[in-house]
């Protein structure tokens, strides 16, 4: 297969943790027969710094172009770099907004994996953590509270703000679909979580979703609502599969299961439209207090490499091969600095990548 991906290393630590994930890839390419063609794009500061914005038409057509795109992080230390000098429509972030608008990336997907030899990073209780868990939050991206009409006002000399909620039907059938398919690629479970005792976006949300699951048989679906998810997530974590929900609602859950994975420098994520293309990044930012130190974590890219292997390419048992060697790599207890503990071997950016190439096994098919 030849896979055509567009690369934003980005800024900080966002071209070494790149370059590491590529050499995975390129590992897992080389066992299984596969072709990749990379096209690097600018964004973020890096964009800046070359082109005065910070993504020009160019990159985004390169984008449309490619099959998915790999990045890494874009962004500098918000108080010193004269990026932020900028008015907010030309600073880094806007770059990042302004991809994501334009391939129509609408589902978020945010994995919370809790690894056997990371869970004393847990902060969750031992009775709690031992159990493990691995989860997806699949996230509304470009509707709902953050997109719609929203003031501020004064009326007779009292200010008063308003934000509204709104989705309409096609909005929810196309998230719950990739919700339904992703589920069929995990363990066959849906919690979709709204606020239906309350909110009438919700009560439609649970409509549209009981709908498009009567084409999903195969696949278990609950109703939750959302303060019950949130105590859940911290409860009994090991109950969910793929958590679907909205966009506040998710933006505020998948930072509380990120939380209680304990390490940042592990989180992959996906962001896709409505055909096979999608963005995959870590979920970290751009870490520019550690940039250039070979000390930065890459597995969370790798991760979302892995991802892209899975969703974009339909190659489960190469996104597999990845899964694996990180599994590998931490049970021989190598660590990277942010997850260090007693008695494992702690290495930098590059080693932990020749690391994970390494245990991409070299027998295959
Ligand atoms: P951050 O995630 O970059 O860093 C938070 C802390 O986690 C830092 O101490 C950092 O050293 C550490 N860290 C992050 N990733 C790590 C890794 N892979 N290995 C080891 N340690 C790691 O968050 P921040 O400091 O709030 O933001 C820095 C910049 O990143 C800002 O400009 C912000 O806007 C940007 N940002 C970008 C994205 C994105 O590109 N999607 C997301 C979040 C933040």
């Amino acid at each position: 297969m030849e896979l055509h991906i567009a690369c934003i290393p980005g800024d900080g630590i966002g071209p070494e943790i790149v370059r590491e994930a590529k050499k995975v890839l390129d590992k897992v390419a080389s066992k299984y027969g596969h072709t990749i063609v990379y096209q690097d794009i600018l964004m973020g500061g890096a964009s800046i710094d070359v082109h005065g914005v910070p993504l020009t038409d160019e990159a985004i057509a390169a984008a449309k172009a490619a099959d998915a795109v790999l990045m890494g992080s874009i962004g500098g230390d918000t108080n010193t770099s004269p990026w932020y000098q900028l008015p907010p429509d030309k600073r880094p972030e806007a770059g990042l907004l302004k991809i994501r608008k334009e391939l129509n990336l609408f589902a978020n997907l945010r994995p919370a994996y809790l690894y056997e030899e990371l869970a004393a990073a847990c902060p969750l209780k031992e009775e709690i953590s031992k159990a493990g868990f691995d989860m997806l939050i699949m996230r509304e991206l470009t509707g709902g509270l953050y997109f719609g009409e929203r003031n501020t006002v004064t009326q007779n000399g009292v200010r008063k703000a308003y934000d509204t909620l709104t989705y309409n039907e096609n909005e929810i059938r196309r998230i719950a679909i990739k919700g339904f398919e992703v589920a069929r690629k995990r363990k066959h479970k849906v919690t979709s979580v709204d606020k239906a005792n309350v909110l009438d976006s919700s009560r439609l949300w649970r409509a549209v979703v009981n709908e498009v699951a009567k084409d999903y048989p195969d696949v278990e679906l609950e109703h939750m609502l959302v303060d019950n998810c949130a105590m859940q997530l911290v409860k009994d974590p090991a109950q969910f599969d793929v958590i679907l929900t909205e966009n506040m609602f998710g933006d505020i859950l998948s930072d509380e299961a990120s939380m209680v994975t304990g390490s940042i420098g592990m989180l992959s994520s996906a962001s896709l439209n409505d055909t096979r293309f999608g963005l995959y990044e870590p979920s970290h930012g751009s870490a520019p207090d550690i940039a250039g130190k070979d000390i930065a974590n890459p597995i969370a890219t790798v991760l979302s490499a892995a991802m892209m292997l899975r969703y974009s390419f339909d190659l489960d048992r190469e996104a597999d091969d990845i899964e694996n060697a990180v599994r590998r790599v931490l049970k021989d207890g190598f660590r990277t600095a942010d997850i260090m503990s007693d008695g494992c071997v702690k290495v930098g950016c590059q080693q932990m990548g020749d690391l994970l190439t390494e245990r991409v096994s070299a027998e295959g098919v």
